[in-house]
């Protein structure tokens, strides 16, 4: 049998830890088993390595930076292979490229094209354990590429697809968790998360798994469980859950902190709105959360988005303002946005209304609120998301 692994950048920050993952692996291997072991880099490693590009020019070139980059997952798998030798594991390290890795798309965001997986049956031939460089491939160009931050797990979801249809994610947290620990000490881990609901749970702030990995796993039907390196304590299997004799209607509250929202009044109807997000846009400013309402002929518009983007969002708004006088901005950039997850909503009725009423309760304001088919999000004070998550948590049970 071939399992694919993976360990993150926190389970291979040091030599030490590396070493007591090859004592694992190890006795894995003892018991017959064949592995693919994907591994990011190290601690901090990508974040360094892009420092470095960012002391020489804001801009680095895309191609030269996939480039440094792709060098963080090298040192890891070589370290991991060499203890694993010295341990007299059969096991070899492997670049995306020698791992059959296809990619397209454009540099720092590629995307898994196709794997050539007779590379990879003909060295499990020879070894027993792969060691894979997650978030990397390569193009047509034969250029090395990376697969946006966080995309080892996709690395290692792909991997799985071809070979085993199981991936084993550790990490440093014992699975996913009906809401972030450190925001919500009491939140509980999940046996069993539906994929549809970790690809939202992503998507609105959850860290635990990159987002696209879970699509990959659902278009492949690929089960993850996600649990702690090193440990027994048990983690979380996603997969798809349909079959679940029941389906509590909220099973998650996400957060996001960091939240900028804008919202403006006065502007004139169509014209002034698209005006507006053209600018925005032209400085790629990442706007969440639209809402807007017409009434006589105006639009009262609100957005959110990433805190770190303001200075972009102020040259947007300078210019705006030079050429509609009447528009009225205010804006508050101590918010957070808090999602409330649930495949069961797609069913349940009454979840909205069960929310505002714990805002009510605990005297908490919301500014906006938007929806999906199974999320319904607020955004919020910074200061109040303590107790919302946790008023949330003690309504649904959580
Ligand atoms: N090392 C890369 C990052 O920090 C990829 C990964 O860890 O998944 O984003
Ligand atoms: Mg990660």
């Amino acid at each position: 049998m071939t399992t694919v692994l993976k360990f993150g950048g926190s389970s291979v920050a040091t030599i030490e830890q590396i070493q007591a993952i090859s004592d694992y692996l190890q006795t894995r291997v003892a018991t017959g088993e064949k592995l693919v072991v994907v591994v990011s880099a190290m601690g901090k490693t990508t974040d360094s390595l892009l420092s470095l590009a960012k002391q020489i020019t804001d801009r680095p070139m895309i191609r030269e930076l996939d480039r440094l980059l792709a060098v963080g997952e090298e040192q890891t798998i070589s370290l991991l292979s060499i203890a694993l030798n010295s341990r007299g594991v059969p096991a070899i390290s492997l670049t995306g490229q020698q791992a059959g890795i296809d990619t397209m798309g454009i540099h720092t965001k590629s995307k898994i094209k196709a794997i050539r997986k007779e590379v990879l049956h003909e060295k499990l031939r020879q070894y027993d354990v792969l060691i894979v460089a997650g978030f990397q491939g390569v193009n047509e160009a034969g250029d090395v590429t990376t697969l946006g931050r966080g995309g080892s797990d996709t690395t290692a979801v792909a991997l799985a697809a071809v070979l085993s249809q199981r991936c084993e994610i550790y990490t440093d947290v014992a699975g996913v968790y009906t809401t972030d620990p450190r925001i919500h000490p009491t939140a509980k881990r999940l046996d069993t998360v539906s994929y549809d609901e970790m690809m939202e749970m992503s998507a609105l702030g959850s860290k635990v798994m990159e987002m696209r990995s879970v699509e990959l796993a659902k278009k492949y039907d690929v089960n993850i469980f996600v649990g702690k390196t090193l440990s027994s304590e048990g983690g979380t299997w996603i997969m798809d859950t349909a079959q679940a004799m029941e389906q509590k209607a909220v099973t998650s509250v996400s957060v996001v902190k960091n939240v900028l929202s804008v919202s403006i009044k006065h502007i004139p109807h169509t014209a002034g709105v698209a005006d507006i997000f053209e600018r925005l846009s032209e400085r790629h400013v990442n706007i969440d959360m639209i809402s807007q309402t017409a009434f006589d002929g105006e639009v009262f518009l609100s957005f959110t988005c990433p805190l770190d983007e303001e200075a972009f969002l102020e040259e947007a708004l300078a210019e705006l303002t030079a050429t509609l006088p009447q528009i009225k901005i205010d804006r508050h950039t101590e918010h957070a946005k808090v999602s409330v997850v649930g495949i069961g909503m797609r069913d349940a009725t009454g979840v909205a209304s069960e929310l505002f009423a714990t805002f009510r309760e605990m005297g908490i304001p919301f500014y906006q609120v938007t929806t999906s088919e199974i999320s319904i999000s607020y955004t919020i004070q910074e200061q109040d998301v303590e107790a919302a998550v946790a008023a949330i948590a003690a309504r649904f049970n959580l």
